[in-house]
């Protein structure tokens, strides 16, 4: 699907990940070496802010944590906005962790309950992943060109290596929604400029003791457009689109809403559908 970017004021900062973004592998490798749990001491639980979202429910109870999931939220909106958006019951969807821009922690359902964040989905043979998986949402429009900030970098490692150590979780058991998503293909989360090399290395160096977190830098401003433009693909509704682009079918009313000539008239294949890049269609800012 071919994403048209327009009304989009690039800055400097856009164009440097784009630079970029072909250098990074879209496929998921792994490092071999790196162990499960520290050697040296457990990894401390990063501070988070708590708050509870209604879409959650019991894990079975067999069910052993085994996997970590990472997703971005598709949305320019900040980790309190999404949690305000996790809160909502006609959402339906949730994470266990928000990570905002910012590096600030949201935990919207406790690690011991089920959140819904992976959907259908199938991981090392196992289906139903949020049944035993951790899923944390990073804060990124997820169109590949935003940057993923020094400061947001630095709490998913942190985030990610508390989680290995507590559950004794395998290197292999770190995953994108990308990579679970049933159909496969159907998820794009996360985008291919976010760097799970930078997670694995970063986490390596927290447990040898040689990590260091960034220097605290004011953060960066960017432009982001109120929406992009994509092409749609033959056979797809506008909740097949709001499912790939914003993460969750149930948006799709706001894809109506800002294509009401295609919704009046229904979504053909070809049409340039406006995708929008904001909760604030939910009246939650
Ligand atoms: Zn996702």
């Amino acid at each position: 699907m071919q994403i048209v970017r327009k009304f989009l004021p690039l800055s400097l900062a856009f164009m440097a990940a784009c630079s970029t973004q072909s250098q990074l592998n879209p496929n998921l490798r792994r490092p071999n070496n790196l162990q499960a749990q520290s050697t040296q001491r457990a990894i401390p639980k990063p501070p988070t802010k708590i708050i509870v979202s209604p879409n959650q429910n019991d894990r079975p109870a067999d069910a052993k944590i085994s996997a970590i999931v990472l997703h971005h939220t598709a949305t320019s909106g900040t980790a309190d906005a999404v949690g305000r958006f996790f809160q909502n019951p006609k959402a339906k969807v949730s994470s266990h962790y928000i990570v905002d821009r910012t590096g600030y922690l949201i935990e919207p359902v406790s690690e011991e309950a089920r959140s819904w964040h992976a959907g259908r989905s199938s991981f090392q043979g196992q289906g139903n992943v949020n049944d035993f998986s951790i899923g944390i949402e990073i804060c990124n429009v997820g169109d590949s060109l935003e940057p993923y900030p020094d400061a947001q970098y630095d709490s998913i490692i942190k985030l990610v290596a508390y989680l290995m150590d507590k559950y004794n979780i395998p290197v292999s058991g770190i995953t994108r929604h990308r990579d679970i998503g049933l159909p496969a293909g159907r998820k794009i989360d996360t985008s291919n400029n976010f760097s799970m090399e930078r997670v694995f290395e970063g986490v390596a160096a927290l447990r040898a003791g040689t990590y260091q977190s960034p220097p605290a830098k004011p953060p960066v401003s960017v432009n982001l457009p109120e929406f992009i433009e994509v092409t749609a693909p033959s056979g797809q509704s506008f909740e097949d689109l709001a499912d790939i682009y914003l993460d969750v079918p149930a948006r799709a009313e706001e894809l109506a809403a800002l294509n009401p000539t295609i919704a009046s008239r229904g979504l053909r294949a070809g049409d340039t559908v406006r995708i929008p890049l904001t909760y604030a269609y939910y009246g939650i800012k």
